[in-house]
């Protein structure tokens, strides 16, 4: 697998320190590039990672940063980069009441929708909500992506409403039983692989370990995941 290339479908190019624990990071071909937060914007507009697709947004835990301003500016940055996508938005139920996220999360799906954007997606213990907040604001994003997605029982509702279920070195620490389950859910030309760099888990040490382990647990091989994933990312990313 030694030349083998990958998308990494969501991570934090623009944060310092990215690429200190993801020793293959040079063998990406294609980077989601997410951001968390307004003032980390300037900062992705003018990253120079190679192969990176850049997505603005305001994650559910500074959803308060989130006001009349702040959109216009992101529709600004959106019209002025026909490349560019909104992400990291979501729902949180373990970060206060979810009726707080909820204008930011579905003020910029309605964005990314009306601009026809990817969106990348956060969501954690809030699976229904986050279902009808794509079904009602997502119609016209160029693609819907679930990032650490592990909710099996949600593929099938999610996959209909044509969402993309991106998986995290995380889900590794699943029972087999629960992680072939998982895999075989989902349709093959949905599936993704990120990383969240650097938020990896202690256990991380690069993409291609971690496709091998996976693709050792559900069947696969470490290689035929990263092409399938890598195929996938170019094909909604249009790269
Ligand atoms: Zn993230």
């Amino acid at each position: 697998m030694e030349g083998q290339g990958f998308a990494d479908a969501h991570l934090h190019v623009a944060e310092s320190g990215f690429s200190l624990r993801y020793p293959d990071i040079g063998r990406a071909e294609v980077l989601f590039g997410c951001t968390a937060r307004p003032s980390e914007w300037d900062a992705m507009s003018s990253c120079g990672v190679r192969g990176t697709v850049r997505f603005y947004g305001v994650h559910p835990w500074y959803s308060g940063e989130w006001d009349e301003g702040t959109a216009s500016r992101l529709i600004r940055i959106l019209e002025d980069d026909p490349c560019a996508h909104v992400g990291e938005i979501g729902l949180d139920s373990k970060r206060g009441e979810l009726s707080g996220q909820m204008p930011a999360f579905e003020g910029q799906l309605d964005i990314a929708s009306d601009l026809g954007r990817m969106v990348n997606i956060h969501m954690v213990g809030c699976e229904k909500e986050v279902l009808d907040a794509v079904r009602a604001h997502a119609r016209g994003c160029g693609a819907v992506i679930l990032h650490s997605f592990s909710s099996e029982s949600y593929v099938r509702p999610f996959a209909e409403a044509g969402c993309l279920f991106s998986l995290n070195p995380r889900i590794l620490a699943r029972s087999d039983a629960r992680l072939v389950r998982l895999v075989s859910a989902i349709p093959e030309d949905r599936l993704l692989l990120e990383t969240d760099a650097p938020y990896v888990p202690r256990d991380f040490s690069g993409m291609a370990d971690f496709a091998e382990r996976l693709a050792e647990r559900t069947g696969n091989t470490g290689e035929g995941l990263m092409t399938r994933t890598l195929d996938n990312a170019r094909r909604i990313a249009d790269v």
